[in-house]
């Protein structure tokens, strides 16, 4: 019956059994060593729960890691990981089935069991060397600008395909010199053939010095695991089991002023900012060692793709230097990453999206936002607009009686002057003051009206939600603004909120709960849109002719999963030809208005410039928005654009209108 020995050839080297379970057992104690450093380090963060609903965090673990959930744009690098992994993974469990057939009494070994076994290890090591091949040209010879190619990128490779060719030689010289050639092991069938003109006694010393470098090189591998790059295999997948669980729009919290209010003796310096590594939570510095430096965060900012000075992997790998030991003279921000780097993040939340270990690149730089705004170290504008939010309540220093200025004429239910109402009609900053949006907010009530929807709108009594606030990192403005808002809801007893900005929508939905907001539903304006056309309320009978395609909000989109409900309308409308953009859903491109960019932009070229153009390069002639950020971000670009048409820029709600009115 088909079989082999264990330790064929290795028997007569002297205490061949202590020597290898020695080597195996202290390259053991590195692989503990190295991650208990690893552990004691992460433990010098602060406490975070990311222990909650354990059946949702395996689920994500399990798709990411095993099955390359959200790998779709790379896919061949998604099949060269594959059978890395794969492989990889397959030859592990074979080198275990080896060491548990050597301390069992039973011998399996042999027969069926052993002809699938050696199948299954041949294909699992070309695979994996075919990986290899893959990565490597993707690496050296593609080089997409993502890679930097250096952290000893080679080594990795180079080890890992050393590993693989080693067993085959291995392997080929057993079945050369015992005469034993398995057809069912073909490429160690192959290798044997070219050993055949070799003396047996050469054979076995060959076979004799291999195997003893492939088992070096198996222990040096299991202790170089924590400290190499190779420790992906178990970080990333922890990392992903312990990603936020929270909305993907929700910013953290560091104080919570209702539970400070409420507090007998409140602490006076709540207000907490991160100067040293220690700020951030545990979970911030396991995603920093986490970082494979895969780069696909760096290719899908659009600060980097606008040369500003911001890349989220350089954030992530700056934050790791610190973290083991890189001196700091005063604190991260002084010292490391400059203060323009943090004012060029859009909130976009792509880098989070993209990142396949899970990863929050935002959560950082808003930490890190938080602190300059705690040491006044924000641009000048930006302190501007802050100071209108907190004097005026709205980023543009407009006249706070003037908010319901662009009703006038119409006649719009306020809500101290209506009886009955089932939706609050939320107007937004942009809406009540930026004359493009006012003209949304315009139609937007025409729609509702015609619609027969019983809403009001709060007109003066509203205020900003704070998200700009927030995004710039002045976490107690925004939630002064937030205690404020649910004060006005709650005594109005408002149940249903309809906003037009996702950003409102999103503060609402995502972040004013935790301050109190409580069953109170939020609905975005396509929402509200599209349930009407559905339930016949609006009949879009009017043919738009016209290639339109459509910009996702990123916080419509990639912040709250809202992707189809705009489409869904587009594809409505009688004779309107949809275009998708290459880079759409979520994928798509920031307008650049997002995280207080709207007030301030970094050095660089003009993001929203940059998104127009890809609205062009669609074919479309006009692009349709859910936004007033993106509709501001996209009519400024217009103004810019130098060719004699440029694309049209509309809300949904105008196109609704334009079918039906
Ligand atoms: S949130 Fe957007 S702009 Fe900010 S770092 Fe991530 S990808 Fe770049
Ligand atoms: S943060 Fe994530 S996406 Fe960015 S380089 Fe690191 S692993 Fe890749």
């Amino acid at each position: 019956m088909e079989t082999r020995g264990l330790w064929w050839n290795i028997h007569d080297f002297p205490h061949y059994r202590e020597i290898f379970y020695t080597l195996f057992y202290i390259s053991v104690l590195f692989f503990i060593y190295g991650f208990y450093l690893k552990i004691k380090n992460w433990s010098r963060g602060k406490l975070k729960n990311n222990f909650n609903n354990i059946p949702n965090r395996l689920k994500n673990m399990f798709e990411k890691s095993f099955f390359h959930k959200g790998w779709e744009k790379y896919k061949v690098l998604r099949l060269a990981h594959g059978l890395v992994f794969f492989g990889f993974f397959a030859l592990w469990i074979g080198t275990d089935i080896l060491t548990v057939q050597d301390k069992m009494p039973v011998y399996f070994f042999r027969g069926l069991f052993y002809k699938v076994y050696s199948l299954a290890m041949d294909l699992s090591g070309i695979l994996m060397l075919f990986g290899l091949l893959i990565f490597t040209y993707i690496r050296y010879i593609q080089k997409p600008k993502r890679l930097d190619n250096y952290q000893n990128d080679w080594f990795q490779l180079v080890y890992l395909a050393l590993f693989v060719i080693i067993g085959f030689l291995i392997e080929g010289l057993r079945q050369s010199a015992t005469n034993q050639i398995e057809p069912y092991a073909p490429l160690g069938a192959l290798i044997a053939g070219g050993f055949q003109g070799l003396s047996y006694d050469m054979q076995k010393s060959i076979h004799l010095t291999l195997w003893w470098l492939h088992s070096l090189q198996t222990f040096s591998f299991i202790a170089l695991i924590p400290f190499t790059k190779f420790n992906h295999i178990f970080i990333a997948p922890v990392n992903l089991f312990f990603a936020d669980s929270e909305p993907k729009g929700k910013l953290t919290t560091p104080f919570n002023l209702v539970e400070i209010l409420e507090m007998e003796n409140p602490p006076e310096d709540f207000a907490q900012s991160v100067s040293g590594i220690e700020d951030f939570s545990w979970k911030d510095l396991m995603d920093l060692d986490a970082c494979t430096a895969c780069g696909r965060c760096h290719e899908v900012c659009p600060a980097t793709n606008s040369e500003k000075p911001l890349s989220p992997k350089q954030v992530i790998l700056d934050l790791k230097q610190i973290m083991y030991g890189k001196p700091l003279q005063k604190s991260v921000v002084s010292d490391l990453i400059s203060p323009e780097t943090l004012w060029s993040c859009t909130s976009c939340n792509a880098c989070v999206e993209s990142c396949p270990v899970g990863i929050n690149q935002l959560s950082k730089i808003i930490d890190l936002r938080r602190t300059l705004i705690h040491e006044n170290k924000a641009p000048n504008n930006l302190l501007n607009t802050l100071k209108n939010i907190r004097s005026r309540s709205n980023p543009w220093g407009q006249p706070p009686e003037d908010r319901e200025k662009w009703t006038e004429g119409l006649d719009v239910p306020m809500i101290d002057a209506t009886g009955e109402f089932e939706y609050l009609y939320w107007i937004g900053c942009a809406g009540a003051y930026d004359s493009r949006n006012q003209n949304i907010s315009k139609t937007m009530v025409k729609l509702l009206k015609k619609a027969s929807v019983k809403f009001v709108i709060l007109g003066k009594k509203e205020k900003c939600t704070g998200d700009t606030a927030r995004r710039a990192g002045d976490e107690g403005l925004f939630q002064e603004l937030a205690i404020e808002n649910i004060e006005v809801f709650k005594s109005k007893n408002i149940k249903k909120i309809i906003t037009h900005c996702p950003h409102c929508f999103n503060t609402f939905k995502n972040e004013y709960p935790e301050f109190g907001l409580k069953d109170v539903e939020i609905i975005h304006h396509t929402e509200i849109l599209w349930d009407l056309i559905k339930a016949g309320k609006l009949n879009m009978t009017r043919e738009i002719s016209e290639e339109i395609t459509y910009h996702d909000s990123c916080y419509l989109g990639r912040h709250n999963g809202q992707y189809n409900t705009s489409r869904n309308i587009l594809n409505k409308i009688p004779g309107l030809k949809y275009t998708e953009m290459k880079n759409s859903r979520e994928r798509g491109t920031c307008c650049g208005g997002g995280g207080a960019q709207l007030w301030y932009e970094a050095p660089g070229k003009q993001i929203n410039v940059m998104r127009l153009n890809e609205i062009k390069d669609s074919g479309a002639k006009a692009a349709a928005t859910a936004c007033p950020f993106c509709t501001i971000m996209l009519e400024t670009a217009r103004t810019l654009d130098k060719s004699t048409e440029p694309p049209k820029v509309q809300d949904i709600s105008e196109l609704v209108a334009r079918a039906i009115l």
